[in-house]
């Protein structure tokens, strides 16, 4: 499949580096569509542990790959997602998830099946998507005319993560970031990198308002 022709804007970085919360705002900003990447994979492990099929055990994983129905809405107001007609947004961001959705992820054909429909939205947003996940500038969508790599430290990334999910244990909730950072960034299919060509934004000292203005400066530096 050729890689998509409309404005893609290529946000990657690791978990809690602040890529939902920027992604969203700028797609706001600018009237864009959006897409979570990573609700996907999360949509993926969701079903696997529903038909028992065990996370880490890639075998088992590919041979059930094509069978759950993944729906991704855009509106990044109130983004969407489902799986088989269910509802999954908040089923996706338990423990039981978080904990199997690194494996599962790695397996090479999670990735390709996905890599498919990513692109197939993407398509169908013909007046412009921000794109949010691991691989988006390195391989959903290489030729994205902005592609910008977000960190921050360790303890921030944990800090916002935990706040996010209603106040975790912060020690817990880093250990549990740093652990999925391991596996994100080892794996052979398409492993967490900063793509070539993407900007870096370290976030750990700006305001979430600040690294939109940044990525919204961006856009418009590139004349997309
Ligand atoms: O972004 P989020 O933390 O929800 O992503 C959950 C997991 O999905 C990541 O830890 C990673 O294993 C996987 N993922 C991926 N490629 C993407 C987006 C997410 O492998 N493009």
């Amino acid at each position: 499949m050729s890689a998509p022709s409309g404005l893609v804007i290529a946000i990657d970085g690791p978990s809690g580096s602040g890529k939902s919360s920027t992604s969203r705002g700028v797609a706001t900003r600018l009237g864009l569509r959006y897409l979570d990447t990573g609700a996907m994979y999360r949509a993926m492990t969701w079903w696997m542990l529903r038909a028992g099929v065990d996370p880490t055990d890639p075998v088992a994983v590919a041979a059930r790959v094509g069978e759950p129905l993944i729906e991704a809405g855009t509106d990044p107001l109130g983004p969407t997602i489902a799986v088989d007609g269910i509802d999954v947004v908040r089923a996706i961001r338990t423990d039981e998830v978080t904990g199997s959705v690194s494996p599962v992820s790695a397996v090479a054909e999670v990735r390709a099946r996905l890599l498919g429909l990513q692109r197939t939205i993407i398509a169908a947003a013909p007046g412009g998507i921000v794109v949010e996940g691991r691989d988006i500038g390195s391989v959903v969508a290489p030729d994205a005319p902005v592609k910008v790599y977000l960190t921050a430290d360790p303890s921030a990334r944990a800090v916002r993560r935990a706040a996010e999910e209603g106040g975790s244990d912060v020690a817990a909730t880093e250990e549990s970031l740093l652990a999925r950072d391991r596996i994100d960034s080892g794996r052979a299919a398409s492993p967490l990198v900063m793509a070539e060509g993407a900007v870096h934004i370290d976030t750990t000292p700006y305001s979430l308002d600040e690294v939109i203005d940044l990525v919204v400066g961006l856009v418009k530096e590139a004349g997309a």
